[in-house]
């Protein structure tokens, strides 16, 4: 996934889950290099965005 504020690529098991930083329980990604709280994105989510981008193709 790509860090949404930095823009910083990195593997979903790379960034850090359950902070516990978090109020309310941490279910986001945290980005490895900027510590941002990328939101989880459901599996389902990106497989729909490949079906979509082969479609814009
Ligand atoms: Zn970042
Ligand atoms: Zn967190």
């Amino acid at each position: 996934m790509i860090c949404g504020f930095c823009g910083h690529e990195f593997d979903e098991s790379e960034g850090r889950r359950g902070c516990g930083g978090c109020p309310g329980g941490c279910h986001s990604i945290h980005c490895p290099k900027c510590n941002y709280k990328n939101p989880l994105e459901p599996k389902y989510i990106s497989k729909l965005k490949n079906i979509l981008k082969r479609k814009g193709d």
